[in-house]
Formats: structure tokens, sequence, C-alpha cells
């Protein structure tokens, strides 16, 4: 028994606020507007698990007018969603996210990623696919105003 959720996000950026993507910390001049750590490829890999589960979406679990979530890690949001699957009698197969940002490349950081993700999703990061565009210098991403991500999950019967 399979299911299969879809998961998106999107984080204004701005200057003086830290970029953190996966779990990983991005060296870069303009972060992440948010009332966590605003890391939206955690957040649209949490937003996939709970869809495949028909667990509502993350503002239900984590709300951000809850002081409790303020700066909060967002892996550790995640980590609380893959406990719901399992105790749903889910555990992850694999991920497939696409982030995309203008500015800085990401590449130096996608191994990272993964394996950062791969860790609290309980696979190996062979199983987490995280991919990086750019906006082609049109729209929000394009001109570095926003940061957006992309994830499909598939989750298997324990
Ligand atoms: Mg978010």
């Amino acid at each position: 028994m399979f299911r299969i959720g879809i998961g998106h996000d999107m984080h204004r950026l701005a200057a003086g606020r830290p970029l953190v993507l996966g779990g990983v910390a991005i060296e870069s001049e303009r972060g992440a507007e948010g009332h966590s750590d605003a890391d939206a490829l955690s957040h649209a890999v949490t937003d996939a698990i709970l869809g495949a589960l028909c667990e509502g979406d993350i503002g239900l679990h984590f709300p951000d007018r809850d002081p409790q979530w303020k700066d909060a890690d967002s892996l550790a949001l995640l980590a609380r969603v893959v406990w719901l699957a399992s105790q749903r009698g889910y555990s992850v197969v694999n991920v497939d996210a696409t982030v995309m940002l203008e500015s800085p490349r990401l590449r130096p950081y996608v191994q990272q990623m993964r394996e950062r993700l791969a860790e609290v999703l309980s696979v190996d990061a062979g199983c987490v696919s995280v991919k990086a565009k750019t906006g082609e210098g049109l729209d929000a991403v394009g001109e570095g105003r926003a940061v957006t991500v992309q994830a499909v999950v598939l989750l298997q019967r324990i």
C-alpha cells in the first residue's frame, strides 16, 4: 500500500535574514522571512507527507500565530510529521524536490541538504532528490524576491 503527497512553499526574501534550506545554512545576503526558521524546503517536504497522510497542512499542525514555533527548527517540525506517519503505519520511500532560487547557486549545498533530510526521514540519501533551479530573471523568484519549493513524497505501509 502506497500513498503519494505533494507540497509547495514560498517565502519572501529579505536582507538580514538567515537562509536555511533542508536544514542547511546557505551563505546569502538575503534570507527567508517567516515565523519559524523559514526553511521552505523542509516545509514543502513536511506538507507533502501530511498530504500523503490526508492530515491537513503544516499551518494546521504548527500555526504561525503560536509562539511555540517562533524561530522553530523546521527539521524538528519535519521529524514530528515523520513520527505522525509512523503512528499511522507509514514510512517514507522517496522524496523529490525542486528549489527555485535566483541566487546564490545551490549546487554546492545540494548533497548536504539531501543528507540532512534523509537523516530526519529515516531513508538513505539516495532516496532524497533535491534539484535546484533559478527563475530565469522572471517573476518573484527571478527578481530575487522569493524562494519557492515543490516536493513530492511517496509513503509505504510499514
Ligand atoms: Mg513555509
